[in-house]
């Protein structure tokens, strides 16, 4: 039988197509989201900005310029020396968004064009008087009122122990009797707490909720799992955190799980590997009790990464923010929504990564279109001074992360020829 000319290029254009639609679907499966692409990575850096970054990220790599800095830093704002400049200048512009949350608008705007989401984050630690947790709530109040409208702040978030004494904390969870006082200010905990829940409900915001030391996280768990009872039904308000660093988090997840189902109500979880891993190991050796801590890296890793696998198998009953600067973790999560068939977008699924950091993962899962927001640190430059000093801590060589940073900007120098 003879073929036309016609057939036979048809057919050839059913092979390319066939094999193009294959190569699509190898790409998806196989690629996952290409982390290395810089140029969409640090699109929104302009020259200077990216140089910066580089003598940043260069100069924290050594450990112990970090530690004399650190010590030089505290030093001059406790001596009232004008420092405020330079830290302004440099660490603080990079890894903060402003003083307010005013100050931050440029940022959420210039990330939200990029389909990357804002998490304000009023970064200001260690305060431990009644008027000043008041204050703390205020402030979350606030921002959740700033963020109702703005379709590039969907989410809000405050540490427990903004809202509470540490100490109160710690005595709630070692199920300590508390005085007629300690009750009233432990009321008062719940009051700011729930207020907070009730505002994001009513907003649409959703509420995070960070993880600090383990020894008063039993307090916070109780409390959140009531919030989550109340908040979270058909939609989703409120996350808690799981770090799993802590060898007892998917255990406890599995646990509460069961809970949730009974009693029908959805869990959100940001999980995250945790960032106290030395103050955890140093309390445990001092009061002599097993660390709460996994042994090695690889533990904490195995531990993430099941926890992921848990959650997208009830991805209908958890709500997942995947907290992270991993690529294995994050290239895990994609994997499992590709193989769930859980489309880019699905709002069940978010990614986070820490303003300043990491820009090669938020942004390119953002331009895959996953859902992805970067926490917006801001607050006045002393009071940030310890957030600031726990990135740059962890950004040593010692640690590890900056090594990849500084490959991914110096490859995008090169792109770019500066
Ligand atoms: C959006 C976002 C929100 C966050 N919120 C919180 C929070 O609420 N609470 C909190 O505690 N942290 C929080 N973090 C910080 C987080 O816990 C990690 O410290 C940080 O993200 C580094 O971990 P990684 O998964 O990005 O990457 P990696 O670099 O792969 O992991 C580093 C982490 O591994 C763990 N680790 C390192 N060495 C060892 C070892 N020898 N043995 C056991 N474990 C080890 C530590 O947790 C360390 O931080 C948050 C991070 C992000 C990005």
């Amino acid at each position: 039988m003879k073929i036309s000319k016609r057939e036979i290029k048809q057919k050839f254009i059913n092979i390319i197509s066939t094999i193009e639609y294959i190569c699509l679907k190898l790409k998806r499966t196989f690629m996952s989201v290409d982390f290395n692409n810089t140029e969409i990575a640090f699109h929104l850096k302009s020259d200077s900005e990216l140089e910066r970054a580089y003598f940043l990220f260069k100069m924290i790599s050594i450990e112990p310029l970090v530690r004399i800095g650190t010590a030089a830093t505290n030093f001059a704002l406790k001596a009232h020396l004008p420092v405020e400049g330079l830290i302004r200048s440099t660490v603080f512009d990079h890894f903060c968004g402003g003083v307010n949350e005013d100050d931050c608008l440029p940022t959420i705007d210039r990330m939200y064009a990029s389909k990357v989401y804002s998490v304000l984050d009023y970064s200001v630690e260690g305060k431990g008087e009644e008027h000043k947790f008041d204050s703390a709530l205020e402030t979350i109040l606030k921002l959740i009122e700033f963020s109702k409208d703005k379709a590039a702040l969907p989410i809000a978030v405050f540490k427990p122990s903004a809202f509470g004494r540490f100490e109160l904390y710690q005595k709630v969870s070692e199920g300590q009797q508390l005085s007629t006082a300690e009750n009233k200010e432990w009321e008062r905990i719940i009051y700011r707490f729930e207020k907070v829940c009730t505002s994001g409900k009513l907003n649409d915001v959703k509420i995070l909720i960070d993880a600090e030391e383990s020894w008063i996280q039993d307090a916070v768990d109780d409390l959140i799992l009531k919030l989550m009872q109340t908040y979270n039904s058909d939609t989703l308000t409120v996350y808690s955190t799981l770090q799993t660093y802590r060898w007892d988090r998917l255990d406890y997840l599995k646990k509460i799980h069961a809970r949730a189902k009974e009693f029908g109500f959805k869990l959100g979880f940001k999980i995250v590997r945790g960032a106290y891993m030395e103050k955890e190991r140093q309390r445990a050796k001092d009061f002599g009790y097993k660390s709460p801590i996994c042994e090695t890296k690889a533990l904490t890793d195995a531990l993430f990464n099941a926890t992921t696998t848990y959650i997208f198998s009830n991805l209908e009953t958890i709500h997942v923010f995947i907290g992270t600067h991993n690529e294995e973790s994050t290239h895990l999560a994609l994997k499992l929504m590709n193989n769930l068939q859980i489309s880019n977008a699905d709002s069940r699924v978010w990614f986070g990564q820490l303003y300043g950091m990491s820009d090669h993962i938020s942004f390119n899962l953002a331009n895959q279109g996953y859902n992805v927001a970067k926490y917006l640190p801001f607050g006045p430059v002393k009071d940030v001074m310890p957030y600031l000093i726990r990135r740059a801590e962890e950004n040593t060589s010692v640690a590890g992360q900056t090594s990849r940073e500084l490959d991914l900007i110096k490859k995008e120098k090169r792109r770019r020829n500066i």
